[in-house]
């Protein structure tokens, strides 16, 4: 028998690429499935970006980036930090990776170590945990309640802090709650961070533009005196409808304060990836500073099903659900109906043909509670809730 490191028997999963499969599979064999699972735009990436990307291979860039990213590419993260923030970051800070979770995993795996404590939200996107647990760092959760709007509570998330504390993970507008922390609250996170300053934060803001009922999404940038602590995780994936594309960036902190983390990261990258591949760079460019129209139609969509999604949840018996205020889930509460969560997810599968995830695949504060992904038709959003209607009605 070979051994391997401890750390691959604590390493878990994304359960919604697992519900992917057997969604796929159950459609395969000639079942009627509708896919509120995935957490995916149902959008095509806009026809410039691609266009971007086939121009780039015809004009030869086949070959190795640098390793943090084209300069053109992370001078276009500036600009668009610059459009989104207010604010100006330095394209030496910005990282191009392959992916959002690229740069979980880098940021996780800088701090994490046996002994050491990261804080992480709970219900929460589940690789964070389980990222934790693979670096033997102890994984503490911050409770985010549906009583508090799915938002962060800074009350309660200072009061986890211990010396032992290395990295906070905030994450606004969240999966998979939908949830947006108001600014005031992140305002009274941030003044008791000043407290602990041994405490790195990563905000993962990768649904920064899918806001709706006039929230606004507040950026972490917006706080210079946590800047040479923090970590920006966002990227190309949800924004501009391109998951498969695997295009993430991160800005960094790189002075011999921040323990040079850019620097760190650009090693790791040089170790395990190499650079993102070039076309999807140039892609990455043009959905930067090309039209925005297609965003700003697919936010418009995502708002009008959310509007659906609430409405006929409410009207089913045993269930309720608070009207998420960002990203593009529902996380409604189930708890009425009697189904332990993940029972009840495996069973609307199986028996009703809707596909969805189960809260506790979120956390542990994930019980009863599912989560719907309203990224797919009005048509098949309005289906799925008879199917669930008449499943519970049995
Ligand atoms: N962060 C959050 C909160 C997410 O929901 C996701 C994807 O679902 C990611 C990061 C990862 O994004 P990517 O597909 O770019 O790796």
């Amino acid at each position: 028998m070979l051994r391997t490191i401890s750390g691959f028997d604590r390493i878990g999963e994304e359960n919604a690429f697992a519900v992917l499969a057997r969604a796929t599979a159950l459609a395969a064999q000639g079942k009627d499935i509708i896919n509120l699972g995935i957490g995916q735009p149902d959008f095509k990436t806009p026809a410039h970006i691609v266009e971007a990307a086939i121009k780039a291979l015809k004009d030869g860039y086949h070959g190795y980036t640098p390793a943090t990213g084209l300069l053109a590419a992370r001078e276009a993260v500036v600009r668009r930090t610059l459009a989104t923030t207010g604010v100006e970051v330095s394209p030496e800070n910005v990282m191009v990776v392959p992916g959002g979770k690229v740069t979980m995993f880098a940021a996780i795996l800088i701090f994490g170590e046996p002994g050491a404590e990261i804080l992480y939200p709970d219900p929460g996107f589940p690789i964070y945990r389980s990222m934790i647990e693979f670096t033997g760092a102890k994984p503490i959760p911050v409770p985010i309640r549906e009583e508090n709007g799915f938002a962060f509570s800074a009350e309660e998330t200072l009061a986890l802090i211990t010396p032992k504390t290395r990295l906070l993970i905030l994450n606004s507008p969240a999966n998979p709650t939908g949830g947006v922390t108001p600014k005031a609250e992140i305002e009274k996170l941030v003044k008791g961070l000043e407290a602990h300053p041994h405490v790195a934060i990563m905000s993962d803001e990768i649904y920064d533009v899918m806001t709706y009922d006039g929230e606004e999404h507040c950026s972490l940038l917006s706080f210079p005196e946590i800047r040479d602590r923090l970590i920006i995780l966002n990227g190309w994936s949800k924004t501009w409808a391109m998951t498969g594309w695997r295009m993430g960036w991160s800005i960094w902190p790189n002075s011999q304060e921040s323990g040079q983390l850019y620097d760190k990261v650009r090693k790791l990258a040089v170790n395990c990836w190499s650079c993102v591949n070039a076309p999807s760079q140039f892609a990455g460019i043009a959905a930067i500073d090309g039209p925005q129209d297609d965003v700003i139609k697919m936010c418009k969509a995502f708002d009008n099903r959310r509007k659906i999604v609430v409405d006929g949840l409410n009207s089913l018996p045993g269930i309720s659900c608070a009207t998420p205020k960002g990203a593009f889930y529902a996380f409604p509460n189930v708890k009425e109906t009697g189904w332990p969560a993940k029972q009840l997810a495996s069973a609307l599968l199986d028996e009703a043909g809707v596909a969805l995830i189960g809260g506790p695949d979120f956390g542990i504060l994930g019980e009863g509670y599912i989560r719907l992904s309203y990224a797919n038709s009005e048509e098949n959003i309005l289906r799925a809730i008879e199917r669930i209607e008449k499943f519970l009605a049995k």
